[in-house]
């Protein structure tokens, strides 16, 4: 009976999109991975990859999926910002991951970027100060079939000890300084992404990579991420919004 009404469909020239088989936004993404990733500098095929297959629409609003695809921020819960698919194309593409290695990500906000890690290793973790956010990034995670990554709600200026040392770090908010606990999470090799706050409100992307007891300083770009927040010591339940 199925395959009836599917090859009735089809006969009618129906799409599999309307009978619920396929992404409505594949084409939307193929293009934005096209004109927006390969169109600049992202070169490395495996990113690409995992760009053109990792379902953006499905980390923002239902509302805002049409604009999923496009070369901009978008709002997502909390206040916060899931960045332009340029940026998170360009520092997973600087972080240099290679498969098995261990990846931390601070603020996990919708899962996306966290998404995008896991394409390239099955070794993210991901941690994040809110903790509603963190329980449904989690939760959308494992729905989309990303159910390898680890999230947890916690200060990401702490990092997660009880993992490192890790290849990679990326943190997806900025902050005056990079915070020393990241440092010294890193695993000799190491490369750790973030925005830093420089002066006048600007912010500038680096790279940092560890040889021996050196730190290596890269700039990559001016971006404009939501800031790191510090939360209050004082306050025994931390990561809660006042
Ligand atoms: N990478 C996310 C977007 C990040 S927006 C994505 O792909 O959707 C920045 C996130 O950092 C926000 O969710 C914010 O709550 C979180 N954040 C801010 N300060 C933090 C801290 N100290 N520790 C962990 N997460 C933090």
């Amino acid at each position: 009976m199925a395959s009836l009404i599917l090859l009735l469909a089809i006969g009618l020239g129906v799409t599999s999109s309307a009978i619920g088989n396929t992404d409505p936004y594949e084409a939307a993404r193929q293009r934005m991975v096209e004109r927006d990733l390969r169109g600049r500098d992202i070169t490395d095929p495996w990113v690409l990859a995992a760009m053109a297959r990792v379902p953006r629409h499905r980390f923002v609003d239902p509302s805002l999926g049409p604009l999923a695809y496009g070369d901009f921020p978008l709002p997502i819960a909390g206040g916060q910002t899931i960045s332009q698919p340029y940026i998170v194309a360009l520092m997973t593409q600087w972080a240099e991951i290679q498969a098995g290695q261990k990846v931390l990500e601070v603020g996990t906000g919708s899962g996306y970027q966290a998404a995008v890690l896991a394409c390239l290793t099955d070794q993210v973790y991901s941690i994040e100060l809110i903790p509603e956010l963190a329980q449904d990034a989690a939760a959308r995670l494992a729905r989309l079939g990303y159910s390898q990554v680890r999230v947890r709600s916690g200060d990401g200026y702490q990092g997660w000890p009880e993992q490192a040392p890790f290849d990679a770090i990326l943190v997806t908010a900025a902050a005056p300084e990079i915070p020393p606990a990241l440092k010294n999470q890193l695993r000799e090799g190491g490369r750790l992404i973030m925005p830093l706050k420089t002066f006048g409100g600007f912010q500038t992307l680096i790279r940092l990579t560890r040889q021996g007891n050196r730190f290596i300083t890269e700039e990559i770009c001016a971006v404009r991420f939501v800031p790191l927040v510090k939360p209050d010591p004082k306050k025994s339940k931390i990561g809660q919004r006042p």
